[in-house]
């Protein structure tokens, strides 16, 4: 693998990442497969995924700390990236910030922003750090150490480090997840927020999909090594591509279903469809999911549902519900509405499109 300052290419001009049929082994074992991802300019992405399935792995890649066994990266058309050759990391003009925050802990808040940025004139600095500080609300923290900032002041000073020589991308890797929930609600749509106001691309690695949620415009799912789908946050809970997705994201069953024609599907809580074809042939045994918001509670409905277990959960009550077929499913309904575990209530599917698997052998 040969490291250089630059890979001459002659890529088309764009400005966008382009991560294109990448792979990364650790010797014989392939980590990440044939991964393709695009980031557009002022775009935040995010790698979501289950602990181990390669994210990390996968953003190292983009830094320039990993080498490839097969593809490329691109940046605004210049080659960073192929499986003989890579640009170094320092040359690739990207910001980093890790769960573990590495702030120098011998350098004050105003020596730590300042820390990218040393070759800037003392005027560009003062301002630069001024302004940064401004932007988290933390002006007047110059002169402090980090050793006296909370968790959250911490994580906002290691974020304006990051972004103060205006890198061309921003790299995270679970920022957020040593903070505590209540916080990370809070931080997250800020640093967003900042993101944006700045002009700032970055990729998210979270296996938080609430995280990923409140920051990205494009998520891809990962799960052992392999991209399963990537797309919005909408369209991911909404159509997810796999079983695999559909499990990972939100809360969902899977009810037995008999196709009845190009639209319609017949399960345990009756005919169900949409007005887009689905694609299965009539007669077919398929998997339809249902997710908690698609279960109403109503009691003039025929089908019913044994309350198993509940959660109260403030605005609503999220109720597990046995069918008459034994399979048990999820149920939201309003907080008004409060049943009994043993109650039995009234259910109706409420779906606008159908979102189905071949049925699991
Ligand atoms: P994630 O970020 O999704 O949790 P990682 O990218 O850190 O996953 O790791 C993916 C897989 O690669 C894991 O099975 C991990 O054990 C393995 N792995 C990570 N780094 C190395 C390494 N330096 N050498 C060998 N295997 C590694």
């Amino acid at each position: 693998m040969t490291t250089l300052s630059s890979i001459h290419s002659p890529a088309q001009s764009t400005q966008e990442l382009s991560v294109q049929e990448v792979s990364v082994s650790y010797g014989n074992t392939t980590i990440v497969k044939d991964i393709n991802f695009t980031l557009k300019m002022g775009e935040i992405g995010c790698f979501l995924g289950p602990s181990g399935c390669g994210k990390s792995t996968l953003l190292r890649a983009i830094a320039g700390f990993e080498n490839l066994s097969q593809g490329r990266i691109v940046l605004d058309s210049e080659m960073l990236s192929t499986s003989n050759a890579v640009v170094a990391p320092e040359k690739r003009c990207m910001g980093m910030v890790f769960q573990d925050i590495a702030l120098f802990p011998h350098l004050t808040v105003r020596e730590n922003i300042e820390f990218g940025i040393r070759s800037w004139s003392k005027k560009q600095k003062q301002e630069r750090v001024s302004y940064l500080l401004g932007l988290v609300n933390l002006t007047g923290f110059e002169n402090r150490y980090p050793d006296s900032l909370s968790g959250g002041q911490q994580q906002r000073i290691a974020l304006i480090r990051a972004i103060a020589p205006k890198p061309k991308l921003l790299l995270m890797d679970e920022p957020f997840s040593g903070l505590d929930a209540k916080l990370r609600e809070e931080l997250v749509p800020d640093v967003r927020n900042i993101l944006l106001h700045e002009n700032i691309r970055a990729i998210l690695v979270t296996h938080d999909q609430m995280e990923a949620f409140a920051m990205a415009d494009h998520i891809a799912i990962l799960n052992q090594g392999q991209v399963h789908q990537s797309a919005s946050a909408y369209m991911i809970y909404h159509n997810p591509a796999t079983r695999f997705v559909a499990e990972f994201i939100g809360y969902g069953d899977f009810l037995p279903a008999k196709v009845c024609d190009e639209f319609k599907v017949k399960s345990d809580l009756g005919t169900v469809g949409s007005e887009k074809k689905h694609g299965f042939n009539v007669g077919d045994e398929v998997d339809l999911l249902i997710r908690p918001d698609d279960v109403l509670h109503d009691d003039d409905s025929e089908f019913v549902g044994l309350i198993v277990s509940r959660w109260f959960r403030g605005s609503h009550f999220l109720y597990r519900v046995k069918l008459q077929s034994g399979k048990i499913i999820y149920c939201f309904a309003s907080s008004h509405h409060d049943h009994s575990v043993g109650q039995t209530i009234g259910l109706r599917v409420n779906l606008d499109h159908l979102v189905l698997f071949e049925k699991k052998e």
